[in-house]
C-alpha cells in the first residue's frame, strides 16, 4: 500500500500548563508524534507532527514539563480525531471485521480489535448539575431491549443510558439530579409519573417530534368524525351519492379471435403417430380421485 506522509509543525510559541493553567513560553524540547489521518485519494496518510514540550513556570506546580495539546488529536492517540470519527461512523453499520476491510479499501489501516477498543472507550459523562434534559426511549435491539436515553438539551450529548423504559431507573437517576427544571420527553406516561414524583416543580414539555405526532393523531380523529367513510369522485367532482353500478358483461373480442388460427388436433410425431402429450396417469378408481370428485360435487351443488 502506498502511503502519504505530511510533516507539520506547530506555530504556537506558548502553551498553558494543563495542571495549573500558567502560560509558559519556555521550551523544554520537541518530539515527533506520528498520527494516522483520514486518507487522501485512498492512500494511507500519516501526519508527522513536531510537538513542543514546555517547562511549567509556576514553582508551586508539581507538573514540571508538559506537552503541547493538539487540537486535532488527543494525547497518546495514534490517530487523529477526524479519523477516529470516520472509523466509528463506518463501523456503526458494519461488523468490526467488515468495517476493518472496508476502511482498508479507503486507505485506513485499522484492525477489528482496535475498532472495538474505540467503541469501548466511548463513555457517558454524567453531569449532576444539569438543568435541562431530554428523555427518550431507545431500542438497543429493535423491538427487544429498551433503554432510556438522557441527553443534555444544550448540545444534545448523551449523559446517561438507563435500563428499561418503565421509569424506575429514571426515578433513581432523577433523585441525584435535583437541579433539573426542564425536561423534554416523549409521551410515555411512565416518564411523566417519575418526573412528577421526584421533581414536582419541573416543567415537562413534549419534544418537537412528539408534538407533531400528537397533532397528527388529533387531526386524524377530527377528520374521521367530519368526513364520510367513502367519498366518490367522478371527473374531478365529488358525488353526493354512491354511483349506481352498471353491470357490464365482458364479451370476447370476436375480431381478435378471428385472427387466431388454431386447430384442435393433437400434435403428431414426425412419423405421423399421435404425440403423447398428456402423460398424467389418471386412475379414476383411486381413493384420492374419488374423494376429490366427491368434494367437487359438494361444492357445485
Ligand atoms: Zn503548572
Amino acid at each position: 500500500m502506498e502511503t502519504l506522509h505530511i510533516f507539520i509543525k506547530s506555530k504556537r510559541i506558548g502553551c498553558r500548563c494543563p495542571k495549573c493553567g500558567t502560560e509558559s513560553r519556555k521550551l523544554h524540547a520537541t518530539y515527533e508524534r506520528i498520527l494516522q489521518d483520514t486518507p487522501i485519494r485512498c492512500k494511507q496518510t500519516f501526519l508527522h507532527v513536531n510537538v513542543y514540550k514546555y517547562d511549567c513556570l509556576n514553582p508551586e506546580c508539581d507538573c514540571i514539563v508538559f506537552m503541547e495539546e493538539l487540537p486535532f488529536a488527543k494525547a497518546s492517540q495514534v490517530r487523529t480525531d477526524a479519523l477516529n470519527t470516520l472509523v466509528l461512523g463506518v463501523s456503526m453499520y458494519l461488523s468490526n471485521e467488515g468495517a476493518s476491510k472496508v476502511l482498508g479499501l479507503l486507505g485506513i489501516r485499522i484492525s477489528n480489535d482496535t475498532i472495538q477498543r474505540l467503541y469501548d472507550r466511548i463513555g457517558f459523562v454524567d453531569n449532576p448539575d444539569v438543568e435541562e434534559v431530554g428523555i427518550d426511549d431507545v431500542a438497543i435491539r429493535k423491538g427487544q431491549t429498551y433503554a432510556t436515553a438522557i441527553y443534555d438539551l444544550k448540545d444534545h450529548h448523551l449523559i446517561a443510558l438507563l435500563e428499561g423504559r418503565e421509569g424506575e431507573a429514571l426515578r433513581n437517576w432523577l433523585e441525584h439530579h435535583k437541579k433539573i427544571r426542564l425536561v423534554a420527553r416523549d409521551r410515555a406516561s411512565a416518564y411523566a409519573a417519575a418526573i412528577s414524583a421526584v421533581l414536582p416543580d419541573c416543567v415537562q414539555v413534549a419534544d418537537r417530534f412528539h408534538l407533531l405526532q400528537n397533532l397528527l393523531e388529533h387531526l386524524k380523529d377530527i377528520f374521521k368524525e367530519e368526513l364520510p367513510a367513502k367519498i366518490f369522485i367522478r371527473d374531478g367532482k365529488v358525488l353526493d351519492q354512491e354511483p349506481q353500478k352498471i353491470p357490464q358483461e365482458k364479451k370476447p373480442d370476436d375480431a381478435f379471435l378471428a385472427t387466431l388460427h388454431y386447430g384442435n388436433t393433437p400434435p403428431r410425431n414426425p412419423d405421423g403417430t399421435e404425440m403423447a402429450y398428456d402423460n398424467k396417469k389418471h386412475d379414476f378408481s383411486s381413493e384420492q380421485y374419488r374423494t376429490q370428485a366427491k368434494s367437487r360435487k359438494k361444492n357445485s351443488s
